[in-house]
């Protein structure tokens, strides 16, 4: 998201619970914010973490800005490994426990000395600021704010450089936010601070500013659209970075190519009702706009930077989401962001819980298990008004989970908005897999996946696929094996698989395999009795091949070769 200006949530981090005032203190500022503790050491926090490296250097990859409560010293030495990685860096600050001092340490064109001056007055401390454009102007001439972008930042330094060395400078344009800066002013100097969209030439003697307040509006079908827009904003004089947002007609929402020049030109895609031009679609969503230029895209733009979150609507989006078996390193990174960016989560209450902590925005829609096909629909009707929206299934969405459910109300929808989402399923790791990988490698061959519910499928047919995989030698991983509702059904299951199987067969039952209190065990074929097994257990049933040997430490290994016949 470089270029929109948009300030992630701040993580808020501490190793102890003396630090625990400050820190909700400091949560009352930022409400967004999530407070990360050290595991056994803090409770009431967001998140719990092992390792106080780990985290920060993950919160820091991931552009989170991140308020440390603890020495200056120690989150620099955290960090140091990754300074010279990056060119634009999360805000960084060192917050004492005790709240008495606070002390930016990266992340300068971030905003890191605004959030330390938050943080300071919300403490009643001054802060340690020590960038001295900042403090001798009172604002960071390199880091305008929301709506504008520095054209050159290079260019810029040498700029600030010479106003510290004495220079004098003036407006042109309009720039509200420097209206209380200490500027050294003067009607006729030289220098000066150019605010406007147009593009212009390098000047050492100028610090060009652009601000945000053009829009194009495209049509999908131009063929290079990225070259069409660049092309139009050249011929207008306009600078690129003064671009906002392109602006489309939501019939063509989900068309790639809008999408690509999109992400190319870094703004973000909106929507409106379709016109019979696009000056009109222009006027209808930002009426005070002016046209700059008509071709084949129309070039618009307003006095003050556009407010693009008022600009007709987004595309929604509607992630199905696989949480993986329960812990959260077991949780791929791609399901993490998507959380993040939720506004809506839906969901059977057990998982929602699972995926939390949620921030108080995001809204939660919890349902009973059962109500597939109805939480599908909900979900399409908020993703097409334009919410982001995540349904969360355990383990793997599409394996006896809400991908299908969710791809079946689409499938029988003629409603366009339904089909217009930005529609993505983001696989996790399922539990036969978690299973496995704690016995060892028990599906390291062919294996064949079953659910033993019949809620959804005549019971006639569970049979029979069970006796001819049994019967084709395949390992076995059997989900949702048995319920109080079919408490009959894993016996007579297994005697079919007995037909074919003998019995020292190794049979591997994971128990809330990744959550707390799981449990793992290895039987053979003969012992398994279906007392052993609940509706939180995977099953998986060995082959004629699948062995077992001693683990040191205890336990056993549970393995299938990856040859089958005779050993090569
Ligand atoms: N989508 C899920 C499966 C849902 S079906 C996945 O891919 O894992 C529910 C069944 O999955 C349960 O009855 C149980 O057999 C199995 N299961 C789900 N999570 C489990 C876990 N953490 N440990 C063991 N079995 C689990």
């Amino acid at each position: 998201m470089a270029g929109m200006n948009m300030r992630k949530a701040p993580a808020i981090v501490i190793l102890g619970a003396g630090s625990l005032a400050t820190a909700q203190r400091i949560q009352q500022l930022y409400p967004q914010a999530t407070l990360h503790g050290l595991r056994g050491r803090v409770e009431a926090v967001d998140s719990l973490y092992e390792s106080f490296g780990e985290t920060l250097r993950g919160l820091y990859q991931q552009d989170t800005p991140i308020i440390a409560l603890c020495a200056a010293g120690i989150v620099i030495r955290t960090l140091a490994s990754l300074l010279s990685e990056k060119d634009v860096e999360p805000p960084v600050l060192a917050v004492a426990e005790d709240g008495s001092a606070v002390v930016p340490l990266l992340g300068g064109l971030g905003g890191v000395n605004l959030m330390a001056r938050e943080i300071g007055e919300a403490l009643g401390v001054a802060p340690a600021i020590t960038t001295s454009g900042e403090l001798r102007f009172g604002t960071c001439l390199l880091n305008p704010p929301e709506g504008y972008t520095l054209a050159d930042l290079e260019q810029g330094k040498r700029f600030v450089s010479d106003l510290l060395a004495g220079q004098s400078v003036r407006i042109e344009g309009d720039a509200p936010w420097l209206a209380q800066a200490q500027l050294p002013a003067d009607a006729h100097a030289q220098r000066t601070i150019h605010v406007g969209y147009q593009a212009r030439p390098d000047h050492r003697d100028e610090l060009l500013i652009h601000s945000r307040s053009v829009l194009v509006a495209v049509s999908a079908t131009q063929s290079d659209l990225t070259t069409e827009v660049r092309a139009a904003l050249a011929e207008a004089n306009i600078a690129e970075q003064a671009l906002a947002c392109l602006l489309a007609s939501e019939q063509d929402m989900a068309a790639p190519a809008l999408h690509q020049a999109a992400r190319v030109l870094d703004v973000p895609l909106r929507f409106t009702a379709p016109a019979d031009s696009l000056q009109s679609m222009v006027a209808h969503v930002v009426p005070e706009a002016q046209t700059l230029a008509v071709s084949n895209v129309v070039i618009a733009a307003t006095p003050a930077p556009i407010e693009v979150a008022k600009v007709g609507r987004v595309r929604g989006r509607l992630a199905v989401i696989g949480l993986g078996p329960g812990a959260a390193e077991l949780m791929v990174p791609a399901v993490k962001a998507e959380l993040a960016r939720a506004e809506d989560v839906l969901g059977y209450e057990t998982y929602v819980r699972m995926a939390g902590p949620f921030r108080a925005d995001q809204v939660l829609h919890c349902t009973d298990n059962r109500e597939e096909m109805q939480r599908a629909r909900h979900a399409f009707e908020l993703a097409a008004s334009g919410r982001s929206v995540v349904v969360v299934s355990s383990g793997d969405p599409g394996v006896f989970a809400m991908a299908a459910a969710v791809l079946e109300a689409l499938h029988e929808s003629s409603d366009p908005a339904w089909h217009r989402v930005d529609l993505e399923i983001l696989p996790g790791v399922s539990a036969s897999l978690a299973t496995a990988a704690q016995a060892g490698a028990p599906l390291g061959h062919d294996f064949c996946v079953m659910s033993l519910s019949d809620n959804l499928k005549p019971w006639s047919i569970i049979e029979k696929r069970l006796d001819l995989a049994a019967q084709a030698d395949l390992v076995l991983a059997f989900y949702n094996p048995i319920s109080k509702s079919r408490p009959t059904q894993l016996g007579v299951a297994l005697d079919i698989v007995r037909r074919h199987r003998q019995g020292q067969t190794p049979v591997v039952l994971g128990r809330d395999i990744g959550r707390p209190g799981q449990t793992l065990r290895v039987v053979t074929l003969a012992e398994l009795q279906p007392e052993m097994v609940d509706m939180r257990t995977m099953v998986l049933i060995g082959s004629s091949l699948t062995c077992t040997f001693a683990r040191d430490g205890g336990g056993q290994w549970v393995y299938t070769p990856r040859w089958y016949g005779e050993k090569p």
